[in-house]
């Protein structure tokens, strides 16, 4: 049979469920493994062994939690969920930038294997990639997704059982992905899923454009801070994605996210349980102002921060007749990176 969790050996399997079933030794030894009952203990064995490594939303209890969605709903009546406070009532269907609603919208979910290793472990990143974004990156590589309407409206209820589903599928934590501007749905459903059992970290998977108000609301709630730092100039923020004060509200978001939770902790065997994990994309021709970026790090947050400086970068979406951002960059611009983060001393690189 296929297990839904592959850290779980077949042997220990079998001891849980000789000790779990009722059944004598000899009688469970041999009894075929059911399905159902098989992720049930799955659920109570993962929940059992991280006992020591509770979510903090589970340690904040339900009350505290429903006050959160409920404060968290209250910014939707003048969105100012991220640094551009349109200040529109989305429960009244006016739309802002990010041109989204008040339901949640996902476009996939599935363990994921290509995220930073502290984050996938062997059981995967339960990653869930919201529809739509609050940011209009003109090289972004999931346009279709982000800006295009690639996803699709649920009722948070079925958000919250996507979350379930992630956590019986063996995933080491929940990673949302551009969740900024859907922040307030996605409390409501982690507050149900949470009812319902769930037990995985989560992690903020943001552009790093969130606003202090809306940090403030996830206080106790987010352990993995994982911030986009794109640009260090408003010149190029304002031209490539639309916010001229990208730097201004993410320097201030990620020292909040950084306040919140400290520098990346993990466990013995090298999963992330808590804290920031920062993500540097290098743009050709020094569009992401790579050196300012570091230098902040270094200084403001902490030369221990846990950082992917990104070589990934090619040109996608509207990059394509838009000079340096049609090309890939050189292996000497990746090199200086490098080099900028050992000059400012940044030792934890992805
Ligand atoms: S999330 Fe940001 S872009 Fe969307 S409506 Fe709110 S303030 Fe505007």
């Amino acid at each position: 049979m296929t297990l839904p969790n592959v850290i779980l050996s077949q042997s220990k399997l079998r001891i849980l469920y000789t000790f779990s079933s009722g059944l004598s030794s000899p009688e469970a030894s041999t009894a075929p493994l059911r399905p159902g009952y098989t992720a049930l203990i799955i659920n109570v064995y993962n929940i059992f062994t991280m006992a020591g490594q509770t979510p903090s939303y589970r340690k904040l209890g339900l009350s505290e939690l429903s006050d959160k969605v409920q404060a968290a709903e209250e910014m939707l009546r003048s969105c100012r969920l991220c640094g551009h406070r349109c200040g529109v009532d989305r429960t009244a269907g006016e739309a802002g930038i990010c041109d989204t609603a008040d339901v949640p919208v996902v476009a996939s979910y599935g363990p994921h294997v290509g995220e930073e290793a502290p984050l996938v472990g062997t059981g995967g990143s339960g990653t869930i990639f919201l529809g739509n974004c609050n940011l209009k990156c003109i090289f972004c590589q999931n346009a279709d997704i982000s800006q295009e309407g690639g996803g699709s409206p649920m009722p948070t209820a079925r958000l919250s059982g996507i979350m379930l589903g992630l956590q019986e599928m063996g995933c080491h934590n929940l990673n949302l992905v551009s969740p900024t501007h859907q922040m307030p749905m996605i409390l409501m459903a982690l507050f149900e899923a949470a009812s319902r059992g769930l037990g995985l970290p989560v992690v903020y998977n943001t552009g790093g454009y969130d606003s202090l108000e809306a940090l403030k609301i996830l206080d106790g709630v987010v352990d993995i801070y994982m911030p986009d730092m794109k640009f260090s100039s408003s010149t190029a923020s304002g031209m490539l994605c639309g916010a001229k004060d990208y730097w201004d509200v993410n320097r201030k978001a990620v020292k909040e996210m950084h306040r919140q939770v400290g520098d990346l902790k993990l466990d013995r065997t090298g999963i992330a349980l808590r804290g920031l994990l920062v993500r540097h994309l290098v743009l050709p021709g020094g569009m992401s102002g790579t050196d300012g970026v570091l230098r902040f790090i270094s200084s403001e947050i902490s030369k221990d921060t846990y950082l992917n400086i990104m070589d990934q970068y090619r040109p996608c979406h509207k990059a394509e007749g838009r000079p340096p951002l049609n090309r890939a960059i050189t292996a000497d611009e990746y090199k200086q990176a490098l080099d900028l983060a050992a000059k400012y001393g940044l030792r934890r690189l992805a």
